[in-house]
């Protein structure tokens, strides 16, 4: 039964208002981009959907792949690319997994916001701001981290929350599905947010290599998930445009999905067009040419 006193009050506006993604050039000598993150949730990816887990240790024992075995043989292969990426992290594992999170920066990659407890902001949940500032309190705590970029945990928004990055002056966050070039969010009031950095869920290695005993589906082979990030990395070169990874350690730092994606990036980075790089830089370079007056 649909609620029609809800339907009513739906505003009959797109629900983003941002202006049309700019079509800025990429640095030179780079015709398209590929904004390579992880997200580094561990054990939070499950006690985000049942704090019981907690104490089923089994369930816990997927995230904490991460820090065991699939994080550091990722930051190996990162290493061996000669490639730096973003890894937005939730508080929780930052606390939990301190020495992880240390690798991860000390290997010269750019740290992320990803919440603390990696719960879904949903609107009116109180909860939403004091998530937020956990994190930025425990990447400070931990780190040393005053992180410009964030991605929501399981990538949902609401314009509280969009309001509260760009007061804590948040320079990009990495989360909407809407285009496939940065652009600037436009808050609720009016006033320009921040710097959006657009995911596709193609890229989205959950959707095709992680299965649990409670939801258990099939994972897609090497083959299938090859045709689907190159083509779309092909095609997005040919448009100019960018692409996203939403990458975890729990599902590509498995050993039959890092042989996969040590063959992915081995191409991405056989291809001269293309430029791989972290949030902080795809972002820097559409504040530079926002600032430069770059028509648009
Ligand atoms: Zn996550």
């Amino acid at each position: 039964m649909h609620d029609r006193d809800a339907l009513a009050r739906i505003p009959l506006v797109p629900s983003n208002t941002a202006p049309p993604a700019p079509a800025y050039p990429w640095p030179a000598p780079y015709g398209a981009a590929m904004f390579l993150s992880f997200d580094v949730d561990a054990e939070s990816a499950w006690t985000s959907k049942d704090a019981g887990h907690a104490e089923r240790l089994v369930t816990m024992s997927y995230g904490g792949y991460e820090a065991r075995v699939g994080t550091p043989r990722l930051l190996a292969l990162l290493d061996q690319l000669d490639l730096k990426a973003t890894f937005f992290i939730t508080g929780w594992a930052v606390d939990a997994h301190p020495a992880m999170a240390e690798a991860i920066l000390r290997a010269g990659h750019e740290i992320g916001h990803h919440g603390y407890h990696h719960l879904l902001p949903d609107p009116g949940d109180p909860w939403i701001e004091e998530e937020l500032e956990r994190g930025f309190e425990t990447l400070a705590r931990r780190l040393g981290v005053v992180p410009v970029g964030y991605r929501a945990p399981y990538g949902e928004f609401t314009e509280g929350l969009r309001a509260a990055l760009a007061r804590r002056g948040i320079l990009y966050t990495s989360s909407f599905r809407d285009d496939v070039r940065p652009y600037r969010h436009r808050l609720g009031d009016g006033a320009p947010g921040p710097i959006e950095l657009p995911v596709t869920a193609s890229y989205d290695d959950w959707m095709h290599g992680l299965s649990a005993r409670f939801s258990p589906r099939p994972i897609f082979p090497r083959e299938h998930v090859l045709s689907l990030w190159k083509d779309e990395l092909d095609e997005v070169r040919d448009w100019g445009a960018m692409v996203t990874t939403v990458l975890h350690p729990q599902c590509s730092g498995r050993p039959m999905r890092l042989r996969l994606l040590r063959e992915f990036l081995t191409y991405a980075r056989s291809c001269p067009d293309l430029w791989i790089a972290t949030g902080a830089e795809i972002a820097g370079n559409f504040r530079h040419h926002e600032a430069a007056g770059t028509p648009a």
